[in-house]
């Protein structure tokens, strides 16, 4: 089928029009097709599944840090993210993976511990991960692909409609790379250098050390390196030099943020 020209033209305007959004702390400007609540809905029925579906682990050290970090990072988000019902759960699973999603919803393996070596570890991870969910990366993503399939099958638009079907539960669980079979990346270089650059102000916002991201990001490399199995994190979270890089080159930015922050307590260690 041919389509013509100025309904391509049409459904472009209205893609425009749809929602532009500015990401916290870049302010960089995307465009957002799918509806907010109906994301936010899914996402706490998928974490209230994975609660069902795994062990919710005992381990009082893990338990504690996870809590004293999320506390800090939810509060430092707060404007972003001021309806979330916040809930940080330990999951008894050994693979190294953390996630976080619309509505305050997080989740550690209980594996990352292994690299996650303190609460300033921790919190890179877990504020990482919370940047993704500010900067509606999973909102993006889910209309970037509604945007090609609307103007590339239906040209019209009226074909909207049929966008708005893809936001299922399968591909938002695959946007937000915690599908069981791991396929593929979760989301490009660029949203992953983005989640890390917001990671890195909100942790040192929260008054954590951000030279301890980069620790984070060594670590990683060397269980993959160790590992003829690379941990399932990097799958969706493709280390590279990259990105430790960028880290080191916003660092001077951060280490001023923390010492604004006046939240600085001495660091505490993991067993
Ligand atoms: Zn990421």
């Amino acid at each position: 089928m041919k389509v013509p020209i100025s309904s391509m033209l049409a459904a472009l305007a209205a893609l425009m029009l749809a929602g532009c959004y500015a990401v916290p702390v870049t302010g960089r400007h995307a465009v957002n097709l799918v509806d907010d609540k109906e994301v936010t809905k899914m996402s706490i029925s998928m974490f209230d599944d994975m609660k069902r579906q795994y062990k919710i682990s005992k381990d009082r050290a893990m338990n504690e840090s996870l809590r004293r970090v999320g506390d800090r990072i939810s509060k430092v988000v707060f404007w972003d993210m001021p309806d979330a019902d916040w809930e940080f759960v330990v999951f008894d699973v050994p693979q190294i993976n953390a996630f976080a999603m619309a509505g305050g919803k997080v989740g550690v393996f209980s594996g990352l511990f292994k690299i996650a070596r303190n609460d300033d570890q921790l919190a890179s991870v877990i504020a990482h991960e919370i940047a993704h969910v500010t900067a509606k990366h999973v909102h993006e993503k889910l209309s970037q692909e509604m945007a090609v399939s609307t103007i590339g099958a239906v040209g019209m638009i009226g074909g909207m409609a049929s966008g708005a079907s893809l936001l299922t539960v399968d591909a938002l669980s695959q946007a937000y790379g915690i599908t069981t079979s791991v396929g593929g990346l979760a989301f490009d270089r660029r949203k992953e250098k983005e989640a890390d650059y917001i990671g890195l102000m909100y942790m040192a916002r929260a008054g954590y050390n951000p030279e301890e991201a980069v620790k984070v990001l060594e670590a990683l490399d060397g269980e993959s390196a160790n590992d003829p199995t690379p941990p399932a994190i990097l799958s969706t979270h493709p280390s590279n030099p990259e990105r430790i890089l960028q880290l080191l080159d916003a660092m001077p930015k951060a280490l001023e943020e923390r010492a604004r922050s006046g939240m600085i307590s001495a660091p505490v260690i993991l067993k």
